[in-house]
């Protein structure tokens, strides 16, 4: 589909093999120029090591790169994933904290794995996998057994063995999220909520705590993703905009990862603008 000017856009998150993307942030900038957007955001899992190789790539390509990052975090019994733009690689409290987070999923995944070994043929070293993979989570564990044969992707092995309550899930460490915006702000950055009605959950965020979350430093909510039930979109969007979050769109690309297309859904140029007026690595 040819895409006229008025399309052009940002998508504002994407997943690289530094987290649990299967494409590296070159290729991602490849594929985002190919599709004639504006630009794109690389939001790894709690690490910011893709950086540099995206940044390059998209120059090389000609398009914009906004830096980002996805934190699990904790807030009221749900679990709310933060996506950070523009936060300076150099604050100490922001990557102290991603530092402890990223070694408690080392220490969940293992023992995850120790549960899922006394079933299926895998080792600790099947998870490991690639070597540029900064945090390790789920998605390595079902990579390790759809390789060996047991699932035929990745979304089969979350249905059937991973999901949450499952036999051989364990809960990760995670920040409370109103704690995570306030140092993604400190940090210089802009926080937004991703996937705020997420089809895995029984029910989108309540609108009382994106009230407390906006009183904490949100600035937007990602009002579109392909996994955003439709029909917890409209409240959603007329009570966040009451609040004064800002909506963005993005596809959350995960590779081979799942099946979200790169550019599915996007953010238009102005809205990155602003985004860029406040953060401390405006590029
Ligand atoms: P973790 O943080 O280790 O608990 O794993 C969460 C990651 O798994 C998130 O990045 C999701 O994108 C990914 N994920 C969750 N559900 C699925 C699914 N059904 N298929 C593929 N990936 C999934
Ligand atoms: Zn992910
Ligand atoms: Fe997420
Ligand atoms: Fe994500």
């Amino acid at each position: 589909m040819e895409r006229t000017e008025k399309q052009r856009g940002f998508d504002l998150h994407t997943h690289s093999v530094f987290s649990d993307g299967t494409t590296r942030p070159s290729e991602i900038a490849a594929d985002v120029a190919a599709l004639g957007l504006s630009g794109f955001a690389l939001t790894d899992h709690d690490t910011i090591d893709g950086w540099e190789e995206a940044r390059e790539a998209a120059a090389m390509h000609g398009i914009d790169f906004l830096p980002g990052i996805e934190i699990t975090t904790k807030f009221a019994g749900r679990s709310p994933h933060l996506l950070g733009y523009g936060i300076s690689p150099d604050d100490e409290e922001l990557f102290d904290a991603l530092a402890v987070v990223r070694r408690a999923r080392l220490t969940r995944a293992s023992k995850m794995v120790d549960l899922i070994k006394k079933d299926f043929a895998i080792t600790w070293e099947d998870v490991l996998g690639s070597e540029d993979a900064r945090t390790v989570g789920r998605p390595h564990i079902a990579d390790a057994l759809v390789r060996a044969g047991y699932f035929i992707d990745r979304s089969a092995v979350f249905a059937e063995l991973l999901y949450p309550g499952s036999p051989y899930y364990i809960g990760t460490l995670a920040m409370d999220t109103a704690e995570a915006i306030r140092l993604v702000r400190e940090a210089g950055g802009v926080p937004v909520i991703a996937h705020p009605a997420a089809n895995r959950q029984s029910e989108a965020i309540p609108l009382a705590d994106l009230e407390a979350l906006a009183a904490a430093g949100l600035w937007g909510i990602e009002l579109d993703h392909p996994e955003n039930r439709a029909e917890w979109i409209p409240e959603l969007r007329t009570g966040s905009a009451d609040i004064g979050l800002i909506p963005t769109g993005s596809s959350d690309f995960h590779g081979a990862g799942k099946p979200n297309r790169l550019g599915d859904f996007t953010t238009p140029e102005t809205t990155v603008a602003a985004i860029r007026k406040m953060t401390a690595t405006p590029r």
